[in-house]
């Protein structure tokens, strides 16, 4: 494209994982597109979705990718995890075995990723209380032991969603600017 307002002085990749259904094709689709559906099919075809942002007046283009129905245990390849900088952790607050799973995507996540990669853990669907099934301090408190950020989101609501990807991004910044 001609002209000098797309310059982009850094591209950051960020990987979504979790388990199958905790939201993260919405939490995808709500920052980059502000868009939310309630009945999205399980993720097809498309690997990456970016969106440019200033980040302490620089242009960083988060290039944010999401798994394409590839959630089984081991099931994403390592080519997913390539070069990524960050990463959100993703389960769903009203599914404890997502959060169980939890430990698991961690350690494929370190065994896979940069050494000083920076890593969000969501708790998502923050706007079904009533059914919650994930207390928000034990989320907390595994966070802290395993030195990880930690928010509860809701792609519903918009709730946290610019806040995770905000505070990872920032964080990424900081280590490779
Ligand atoms: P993925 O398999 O992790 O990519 O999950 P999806 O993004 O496809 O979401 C699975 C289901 O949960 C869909 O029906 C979504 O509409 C729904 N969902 C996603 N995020 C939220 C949320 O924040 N709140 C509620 N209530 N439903 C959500
Ligand atoms: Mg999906």
């Amino acid at each position: 494209m001609a002209g000098g307002g797309d310059k982009v002085d850094y591209v950051f990749k960020v990987v979504l994982i979790g388990d199958s259904a905790v939201g993260k094709s919405q939490i995808l689709a709500r920052f980059a597109r502000n868009e939310f559906s309630l009945d999205s099919k399980a993720t097809i075809g498309v690997e990456f979705q970016t969106r440019t942002l200033v980040i302490e007046h620089k242009s960083v283009k988060a290039q944010i990718w999401d798994t394409a129905g590839q959630e089984r245990y081991r099931a994403v390849t390592s080519a997913y995890y390539r070069g990524a900088l960050g990463a959100l952790l993703v389960y769903d607050i009203t599914k404890r075995q997502s959060f169980d799973h939890i430990p698991r995507w961690l350690e494929e996540l370190r065994g896979h990723a940069d050494k000083n990669i920076v890593i969000m853990l969501v708790g998502n669907k923050s706007d079904l209380e009533e059914e919650r099934a994930v207390s928000t301090e034990d989320a907390k408190e595994f966070a802290e032991k395993e030195n990880l950020f930690f928010l509860e989101t809701s792609a519903l609501q918009a709730t946290n969603v610019e806040n995770a990807f905000q505070t990872v991004l920032t964080e990424i910044f900081k280590i490779h600017s």
